[in-house]
This record gives C-alpha cells, sequence and structure tokens, in this order.
C-alpha cells in the first residue's frame, strides 16, 4: 500500500496524553459499550470489565502524550481520507444521498466517547454511532505491527479503521435500527448472535473500500493476504480461546476467523455497495452463524 497520493481528512482530532479526561477512570467511571458500539475487537465484557477495574486500582494513569509524532495521526487522517473519497462517491452513485463524514478521535488509556460512555483502550478501536465518530489508541497498531511485522502491518492497519468507517456506513443506512428488529424478533438463545450481521457487514464494506481504493492506493495481493491473516488471528474464536481456553459459538459477536475473510474479500472482489449486496445480511433466511 503507498498512501502517498492520499490527501489527509481533516475530520481527525489527536487527544492524546489529555489527562485530564483519563482521571474519569481513577474516579470509577466506567460505562461498558454495548455490542452495537464495540469496535474490531469483540472483547468479552467480562474481560473487558476486569481490564476496567484493573485501570481503576492504578488510579487513572495516563501517559503524557504531547506532542506525539509518531506518524499515527498522518496514517490514520489518510486512511479516513481515503474512506471518504470512496463513500462519497458510492452514496452518491447508489443513490444514498450525500455521505455525512464520520469523526476520528485518537486518545491514549481511555476516551468518553461522546455518547456511548467511558471506554478503556483495552475495548479497542471503535465506533459510536450517538457521535458518529472512530475511536482508535494507536497502540493497537503497534500491537498490530508487532504481531506482523512492520510495513506488513500498514493495510491491516487502514483495514480495521476502514471496518469501524463500515460501522458508520450501516449507520447512516439503517441497518444499526434493523438489527435491533431482528433482535426483537429472534428466539432468546439466538438473540446475541444477530449482531455479527453488523460485523460481518462491516467486514464487507472494508473490502468494498478496498476494491474503491485499491488502485490509488496500489493495494497488493500481499496487503490482501496480510489483512486476512489478521482478520485469521483476530476472529472471535482465537480471542475467546486465547482469555478463556475454548470458545464458545454462542458467544461470538463478531464472526469467526474464516467468516470475516471470506466477507472482507467478497467485498473486496466486488465492489459491490448497492442494496442488493448489503441486504444480504440482513435476509432472514442468512442464518447468523452460515453467511
Ligand atoms: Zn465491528
Amino acid at each position: 500500500m503507498d498512501l502517498s497520493g492520499q490527501r489527509e481528512s481533516g475530520n481527525v482530532e489527536d487527544a492524546r496524553g489529555g489527562g485530564k479526561k483519563g482521571m474519569a477512570i481513577g474516579g470509577g467511571i466506567v460505562a461498558l459499550l454495548v455490542t452495537l458500539v464495540a469496535g474490531y475487537f469483540g472483547i468479552d465484557p467480562r474481560i473487558a470489565q476486569q481490564l476496567a477495574g484493573g485501570l481503576q486500582k492504578g488510579g487513572g494513569k495516563v501517559q503524557d502524550g504531547k506532542g506525539i509524532d509518531d506518524g499515527y495521526k498522518t496514517f490514520s487522517a489518510k486512511v479516513l481520507g481515503s474512506t471518504e473519497d470512496v463513500w462519497e462517491k458510492q452514496f452518491r452513485e447508489q443513490g444514498y444521498g450525500v455521505y455525512k463524514k464520520p469523526g476520528m478521535k485518537l486518545f491514549s488509556e481511555g476516551v468518553d466517547s461522546e455518547g456511548c460512555g467511558f471506554a478503556p483502550s483495552a475495548v479497542g478501536p471503535f465506533y459510536c454511532p450517538a457521535s458518529e465518530k472512530v475511536f482508535l489508541d494507536p497502540t493497537f497498531f503497534v500491537e498490530l505491527e508487532q504481531k506482523l511485522g512492520g510495513s506488513k502491518a500498514e493495510f491491516s492497519q487502514a483495514y480495521v479503521i476502514a471496518h469501524e468507517v463500515g460501522h458508520h456506513v450501516q449507520h447512516r443506512l439503517g441497518y444499526s435500527q434493523r438489527l435491533k428488529e431482528f433482535e426483537a424478533r429472534a428466539r432468546p438463545n439466538e438473540r446475541e448472535n444477530q449482531g455479527i450481521r453488523l460485523e460481518l457487514q462491516a467486514d464487507y464494506l472494508a473490502g468494498v473500500w478496498a476494491h474503491h481504493a485499491a488502485d490509488k492506493l496500489q493495494i497488493s495481493e500481499v496487503d490482501v493476504r496480510e489483512a486476512i491473516k489478521t482478520a485469521k488471528s483476530i476472529g472471535d474464536n482465537r480471542i475467546q480461546e486465547k482469555s478463556r481456553g475454548w470458545s464458545s459459538p454462542e458467544k461470538f459477536n463478531h464472526g469467526t476467523d474464516e467468516q470475516r475473510s471470506r466477507t472482507f474479500l467478497r467485498g473486496f472482489k466486488t465492489g459491490d455497495a448497492s442494496k442488493r449486496a448489503l441486504e444480504y445480511f440482513f435476509n432472514p433466511d442468512t442464518p447468523p452463524l452460515k453467511l
């Protein structure tokens, strides 16, 4: 991937090392995010709670990151800029109306999501529909780099941002509301599986973005393979296996690694943002776990 020709979005706010807001963690005001806004990682709420508890004990430690110039802001602003370019055009072409761009806030330690509660970094990147913002602690990127190795991680990082922007796109198109209807209709034992519709659709939308950005950003086969490896290594089953030693299909929220990579690839190959393509994830005949 080559971002050198890409403009930066003007909608990125860098609040890293801001200090004051982090104190709320020490104050014990920790609102856990619901599945709808939980971001890329499908972290078990109990684990998030433990992590939040750990932060409380630590007294709300906030690193002073003032003057951080690690390239992550530029990187994030360019990727966000690319998603803006792609989705503005797609919204116009598909007759979805004007694309209202999401905001993005970079933070460290924890953040007030401006409508979805206070979130510790441990929840991973996420989107809050109330503020229409993507929240991101770039230390998550550092973890990806360590896992995948340097430049290879670049596209995987972009893919994570595109996934969160996918949540914004589906919010604008009314799919978040549709999920509520599905949950209301579902049998109690299948209710919590329904969130997978939004998660896989967000992976699909990330693929659609990559399809349309491929020429400009020179997204290569290798990039795509790396992103798939990322999806595979952080699919819900892996996360759960790691945290609890076993995985339970009923608890999956984001999809298995196989489902995620297959769905991303489908979006990447077709680039199809039509209503028909997006409806697939909300077809009552599409079983929540067999997409
Ligand atoms: Zn997600």
